[in-house]
């Protein structure tokens, strides 16, 4: 409710009066839940202003008297945004309402239709209430979130990194790893989830850029300090799904990967990977391609592209 009611509806009275009292309620009115409900009293008050009633005009001293009688009940209050706070101060404003009421008799109709707003009224900053309850809430459990858990792509035996500094981008991550933990040019990841059905999650990773503003508090990272290109792939072993990143060989290129040359993909996984047994191999972008046809072509860049996530395995561990 804009001050200017309350400048209006105090308007009349002595300046000190007028000053302290729109001073007052304008303190009361910004530590309160029950803005609407107030704001319906600070209007009658206003309305009734200057009203005659009876033998004589409604003295703006006698609403001072009963708007300082509000302020100093509602003052005994905690006045903080609990929902027991909020209800006395309802009951409260509710009483004090008919108080201001009683200085001229309204008609039924009046009467009906106070009642309505009211009602209204009071839901209404109930559920004001009830979202910034909610709001305050989530800002709790999202404090302890803010730290951000790093894994590294390049070896995934290795203990993810915590990092509590409250950073707001990724280029300040990437700093903090070379700094703290040795690591160059790392390359951050962010996963999405249900990006596809090859698996429960459906995780997809994607390369952020350095300048964005950190939107998760998981991530992934590769050290691209002795990497030429890569792909990342999500190994599902047991229900754990985890990303990883594979050097892949440039088409073209007459160097080989493996010595013997692997010549496929499934040949490559097992001299790349002596524990793990790739048995299924999909392609996020290719729902109709082959397990069977997939690990079986060349694993190069003439079927993948460069710094994506497009391999999805079906992995055991390998006897
Ligand atoms: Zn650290
Ligand atoms: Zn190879
Ligand atoms: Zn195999």
């Amino acid at each position: 409710m804009a001050t200017h009611i309350l400048g209006r509806m105090l308007g009349r009275t002595p300046y000190t009066d007028k000053w302290h009292l729109t001073n007052d309620l304008c303190t009361i009115r910004d530590k309160i839940t029950n803005q609407k409900q107030f704001a319906l009293y600070a209007n009658r008050a206003w309305q009734l202003r200057g009203k005659h009633e009876g033998s004589g005009r409604i003295r703006s001293r006698e609403l001072l008297k009963l708007a300082r009688q509000l302020k100093d009940r509602l003052n005994q209050c905690p006045l903080d945004s609990s929902l027991a706070c909020h209800n006395t101060c309802k009951e409260i404003i509710k009483e004090e309402f008919q108080h201001l009421n009683a200085l001229k008799l309204r008609s039924t109709a009046e009467q009906t239709k106070d009642e309505g707003d009211e009602r209204a009224a009071i839901d209404q900053d109930l559920e004001a209430l009830e979202r910034l309850i909610q709001q305050m809430t989530s800002a709790n459990q999202a404090t302890p979130l803010r730290e951000l858990i790093i894994r590294s792509m390049d070896d995934v035996t290795l203990q993810p990194i915590r990092i509590t500094e409250r950073y707001t981008q990724y280029s300040e991550v990437v700093r903090h790893l070379r700094k703290h933990h040795d690591i160059e040019e790392a390359e951050i990841w962010v996963r999405r989830e249900n990006q596809h059905t090859w698996t429960k999650s459906g995780y997809r990773w994607f390369p952020v850029d350095n300048p964005e503003p950190i939107g998760d508090c998981t991530l992934d990272f590769i050290s691209a300090k002795h990497r030429a290109l890569y792909v990342v792939v999500l190994v599902d072993q047991g229900g754990d799904e985890f990303p990883v990143a594979l050097d892949i060989k440039r088409q073209g290129t007459s160097e080989e990967c493996c010595t013997p040359r692997c010549g496929n993909l499934e040949n490559h996984l097992e001299a790349v990977w002596p524990t793990r047994d790739v048995r299924f191999a999909y392609k996020i972008d290719a729902p109709n391609d082959d397990s069977v046809a997939i690990l079986g072509r060349v694993f190069d860049t003439s079927s993948l592209i460069k710094y994506t996530h497009q391999l999805c395995f079906k992995c055991w561990p390998r006897p």
